[in-house]
């Protein structure tokens, strides 16, 4: 790798360049640093926390939440997302108790409806 950066590297500056590397790894404080970065990353944004998911996923037992006009639920395992009651994009929280299991047909039908798309309204109706 140094001797791609363009000139041929030396032994020492091999071992130099091998000891840094090794330590800004090894070194508690960096991973500290980097540990806490992460946790940042993934407590902000679209990251819904795991034992959150999991929740949802033991409570759903794995199958889509959508309910037929006739009572019934959807069978759908398959194809299986979280969904945000409260949506996303208008402030609705990660919490197992603003999320559910939608199959893609029915998080996707309902998010568009709830945003508007005449399109996707017409064939929410025709799904149920
Ligand atoms: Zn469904």
């Amino acid at each position: 790798m140094l001797a791609a950066a363009g000139s041929v590297p030396t032994d020492a500056e091999i071992f130099m360049k091998a000891v840094g590397d090794l330590l800004t790894k090894r070194d508690p404080l960096r991973k500290a640093e980097r540990a806490a970065a992460r946790q940042r990353q993934n407590t902000a944004g679209r990251y819904i926390p795991a034992a959150v998911r999991h929740q949802v996923w033991l409570r759903d037992q794995g199958q889509c939440t959508h309910m037929h006009p006739d009572g019934s639920r959807c069978q759908e395992k398959m194809m299986i997302e979280l969904d945000h009651i409260d949506l996303y994009c208008r402030g609705g929280e990660h919490s197992a108790s603003n999320l559910q299991l939608k199959c893609r047909l029915h998080n996707n039908f309902a998010a568009a409806g709830a945003l508007g798309n005449e399109w996707y309204r017409q064939r929410l109706e025709f799904v149920n």
